[in-house]
C-alpha cells in the first residue's frame, strides 16, 4: 500500500527532482502534485520556516501528508541574496539569471551556496521531519548548460567541473543541495514509519 504525499510546490523543476527520488529511494509514498489553486505566502525568515510554512498549508487544506522544499541561491559577495527571496529576485527564470549576471558585474568574489529545506508534515500540519542541505559553488560569468531550472546554468561546482544545468540529474541529485535534504530526509523516514505503527519498509 502507498501513502499519498503531496509535494506542496507548483515547481515542474522541483517535481522533477522530487519523483524520481521518491520513485528510487522511497517508494511506499505515492507522490502527488498540489492544486494549483494553493498559493501560500513565504512569510518566513529563513528557509526552514518557508518550508514548514508551505507544507503545513498545503496539509491542512487538503487533509494529506505534504512535503515542502524551500530553496534558494546565496551569494558571498552580495550579503546572501537572494537567498530565500531567490524566486522572488526577478519574474522569470530568464530575469533572475540577468539579473543576478548584472549584479555581480565586476566583483571577483564568485562564491555562492545553494540550500535547500525540506518539511514533512502530517495531515494536521504536525512536523515529522525538517532536514537541510547545501552546496558550495561559484556564479559564472555566462550562463554554461541546457538541464535543470532556475539558477542551474550560472552554478558552477568546482569538485565536478560543471554547472548544475550541465550534469545528469544523477550527478545533481549526488552532489546537490536538494539531493543532500532528501537523502538525510531519507534516513528518517524507518524511523517515521515505526513511529506512526506502520507496516512494511520504504524500501
Ligand atoms: P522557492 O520555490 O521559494 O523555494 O524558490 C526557489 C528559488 O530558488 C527559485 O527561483 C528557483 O529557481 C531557485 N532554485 C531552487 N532550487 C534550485 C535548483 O536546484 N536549481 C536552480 N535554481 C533553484
Amino acid at each position: 500500500m502507498t501513502r499519498p504525499l503531496i509535494l506542496a510546490s507548483s515547481s515542474p523543476g522541483k517535481w522533477r527532482e522530487f519523483n524520481a527520488f521518491f520513485q528510487a529511494h522511497a517508494p511506499a509514498w505515492e507522490l502527488r502534485r498540489m492544486p494549483s489553486e494553493i498559493e501560500v505566502e513565504e512569510t518566513g525568515t529563513t528557509f526552514a520556516e518557508n518550508a514548514l510554512l508551505k507544507a503545513r498549508a498545503v496539509a491542512k487544506s487538503l487533509g494529506e501528508w505534504a512535503i515542502a522544499d524551500d530553496s534558494g541561491l546565496a551569494v558571498e559577495a552580495l550579503g546572501g541574496v537572494p537567498g530565500i527571496r531567490s524566486a522572488r529576485y526577478a519574474p522569470s527564470d530568464a530575469a533572475r539569471i540577468e539579473r543576478l549576471l548584472r549584479e555581480m558585474e565586476g566583483i571577483p568574489n564568485r562564491r555562492a551556496t545553494f540550500h535547500c529545506a525540506i518539511a514533512l508534515v502530517d495531515p494536521q500540519g504536525v512536523v515529522h521531519a525538517l532536514v537541510e542541505g547545501v552546496c558550495s559553488g561559484e556564479i559564472l560569468t555566462q550562463p554554461r548548460g541546457e538541464g535543470g531550472f532556475g539558477y542551474d546554468p550560472l552554478f558552477w561546482v568546482p569538485e565536478v567541473g560543471l554547472t548544475f544545468a550541465e550534469m545528469s540529474p544523477a550527478q545533481k541529485e549526488a552532489i546537490g543541495h536538494r539531493g543532500r535534504a532528501l537523502r538525510a530526509l531519507k534516513a528518517q523516514l524507518p524511523l517515521l514509519e515505526k513511529r506512526m505503527g506502520w507496516l512494511g519498509s520504504q524500501e
